[in-house]
């Protein structure tokens, strides 16, 4: 153990708790360091989250193991019973970096439920969303705004700070913590070999005279002749900044305070730094404001260290998270959580965003965790949930997208796949996975029997996005082929024509006497099952949440029982 505690982000043991203490008491050294510790008991029905909950993720992991395992997750911090993912997390899904302060006095005043407030200046406001009802936060949105707090800042016993600046104004003797969203570009020029020690010196004494924090910066942003910059590669890689390189052309017109007209004649550009920084917090030129300029341009020399150095900051709206986005389609099948596979259950808890039709996203409420980003849509707001989880990927969120049933059978995984190949996805980034899910048509058949035993087709009655010459063509294929079939999406208040129609083309080739079986909100608690004919079936009650299933010329009926055979016994 010894060897590996600090190799691993995680442990999960499958040994008494008892135990695992003894084994792990020697290594434990710091909250902010020490590794997950997960305990699963033997017969797998407990997951105890049993060190680092927090900042070492352990209460997330042990979420998402009994969900594979299908066991209850033990959680004991005070975080957890007031369904608040806590002080040391809130940033964590943005990338956001934890600076100074107390977190443990902050944490505690948080868990006692006194007032905290929060002064968010930069970042995104996403988090605030999802705090519990009953959260003592006080949350001030001042974008922008720099230096004292203002008069109406509610009073606190501590305070969080949301800001790219390194020391907000103290507010002693409150306990105060800072988040750090990485928000900050650092325009860079640099003479050719100039030493890395001299470029990282550079940026923290730039950081240090304006005041803004070093772990707000995103990354580095230079012309493209210094792609190759071995001090300047060295810097980031050390530090864990992207590297943005941009090409004269794509510098030169943006404004700057300090253009030069020496650089311009050497590198194309009057401003290398100021406007590396500006681009790469997103400038645009119809927006002269955007990505605005913090700091003009620095320049650092150092007796006896060779080379200078010209530094410049700008903002970025929105903070570089540092993460690669995924997207995972999730079918969440019928209704019932029982009826959901653990990979969809665990696609969802791990999720740092879910979006989906808001009586979905009822039904996976107990899924969600603490902190998570949850996004219910309108039923007609299809198109604009899958762009908003493409948005949020590519920012760099784990994002489930879920459908009822199959999230690939009439559901929006296939929505999400055709929006990214429309965008030039190029397959990878963000990365996809899709979720099965038991889809209406099984469900539905489960329910009555075995009406699926032969083949069978789905057809939706839908003409919103496919037209009813299509739907009448693939109807008459079906029944003549004798198919059993499963009509989805069979009858609205306002769209009652299309199922009257269908049913004339079945009765063309098949018995009115043919078994049909109308299965309503299958496994769900308003679950209802008819069981009637191809001749009765319009009288019984058809509505959106139904689906219909309907027998080929074999299927028969045995008592409650739908069954279609398979030819085992002969006689087909
Ligand atoms: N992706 C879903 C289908 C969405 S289309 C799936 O794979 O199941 C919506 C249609 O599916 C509804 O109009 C209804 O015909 C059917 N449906 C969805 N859930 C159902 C359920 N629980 N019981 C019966 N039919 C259902």
């Amino acid at each position: 153990m010894g060897d590996r505690w600090h190799r691993h982000q995680g442990f999960v043991f499958c040994l008494a708790a008892g135990a695992v203490v003894r084994l792990i008491a020697p290594l434990l050294g710091d909250k902010a360091t020490d590794p997950a510790i997960v305990v699963v008991d033997e017969p797998g029905q407990f997951v105890i989250s049993l060190c680092s909950g927090h900042q070492g993720q352990a209460d997330h992991l042990a979420q998402q193991v009994a969900r594979i395992l299908g066991a209850t997750p033990v959680l004991t911090g005070s975080a957890t019973a007031q369904d608040f993912v806590g002080v040391d997390q809130i940033g964590v899904p943005f990338g956001w970096q934890r600076g100074a302060g107390d977190w443990t006095a902050v944490s505690g005043a948080v868990a006692r439920r006194e007032p905290v407030q929060v002064i968010q200046r930069d970042g995104s406001p996403l988090w605030q969303a999802h705090l519990p009802l009953q959260s003592s936060l006080q949350v001030v949105n001042a974008p922008g705004t720099r230096g004292n707090p203002g008069e109406t800042t509610p009073p606190g016993t501590a305070t969080i700070w949301i800001t790219a600046e390194s020391d907000p104004p103290p507010t002693a003797p409150q306990p105060q913590v800072i988040w750090h969203p990485r928000t900050l570009w650092v325009g860079i020029g640099c003479e050719r070999g100039t030493a890395a020690a001299l470029i990282e010196e550079a940026i923290a004494q730039t950081c240090a005279d304006h005041h803004w924090a070093m772990g707000a910066i995103a990354g580095v942003a230079t012309v493209d002749l210094k792609a190759d910059e071995a001090g300047l590669l060295a810097v980031c890689q050390q530090r864990g900044w992207t590297l943005r390189c941009f090409s004269p052309g794509q510098l030169q017109g943006i404004p700057v305070p300090t253009p030069s007209a020496v650089v311009e004649r050497e590198v194309g550009t009057p401003s290398v730094a100021e406007a590396a920084a500006r681009c790469a917090a997103g400038y645009q030129p119809e927006d002269p404001h955007s990505g605005p300029l913090l700091v003009a341009k620095q320049i650092h020399r150092q007796p006896g260290i060779t080379g200078a150095v010209t530094v410049a900051i700008a903002q970025a709206p929105q903070e570089y998270t540092g993460r690669s986005g995924a997207l995972s389609l999730v079918g969440t099948g019928p209704g019932a959580l029982s009826q959901m596979t653990p990979a969809a259950q665990a696609a969802i808890t791990a999720a740092d965003v879910v979006i989906g039709y808001s009586l979905y996203v009822d039904l996976v409420r107990p899924l969600v965790r603490p902190g998570q980003i949850i996004e219910a849509l309108p039923i007609t707001q299809e198109r604009a949930r899958a762009e908003r989880a493409i948005e949020l990927a590519h920012w760099g969120l784990t994002v489930a997208v879920i459908s009822s049933g199959d999230s690939g059978i009439y559901g929006m995984a296939g929505l999400v796949l055709e929006c990214l190949s429309r965008q030039g996805w190029d397959g990878q980034t963000p990365s996809v996975q899709v979720f099965p899910g038991i889809t209406a048509l099984q469900s539905a058949a489960a329910q009555v029997g075995t009406p699926l035993m032969h083949d069978f087709c789905a057809i939706s009655l839908s003409d919103l996005l496919t037209p009813w010459p299509v739907i009448k063509t693939r109807l008459q294929a079906a029944a003549q082929a004798d198919f059993v079939v499963a009509l989805y999406n069979p009858q609205s208040k306002t769209r009652t024509e299309p199922l009257a129609q269908a049913q004339a083309i079945f009765l063309d080739h098949r018995d009115a006497s043919t078994p049909v079986a109308l299965v309503r909100s299958a496994y769900r608690p308003d679950q209802t099952i008819t069981l009637t004919t191809l001749g009765d079936f319009l009288e019984q009650g058809v509505d959106m949440l139904t689906t219909v299933l309907i027998g080929n010329q074999s299927t028969y009926r045995h008592g409650d029982w739908l069954i279609t055979p398979r030819g085992y016994l002969g006689g087909v």
